[in-house]
């Protein structure tokens, strides 16, 4: 199984965005590239890359 919830409630591609070290919910939308710091543990990160791949769907 994939994610346990699954909130379709927007109805859009807004996909949560967490640190890749605590798992905290940084933002949420979608996001070309950025470099962001958690306020948690303050590891910084680039996230953008593997978001934009899952875009590469064909209908
Ligand atoms: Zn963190």
């Amino acid at each position: 199984m994939d994610i346990p919830f699954t909130s379709e409630e927007d109805g859009k591609d807004m996909k949560d965005v967490r640190c890749k070290k605590c798992g905290r919910l940084l933002m949420k939308g979608e996001v070309r590239y950025i470099e962001i710091k958690c306020p948690k543990c303050k590891h910084m990160q680039n996230i953008g890359k593997e978001v934009i791949r899952e875009k590469e769907l064909t209908f």
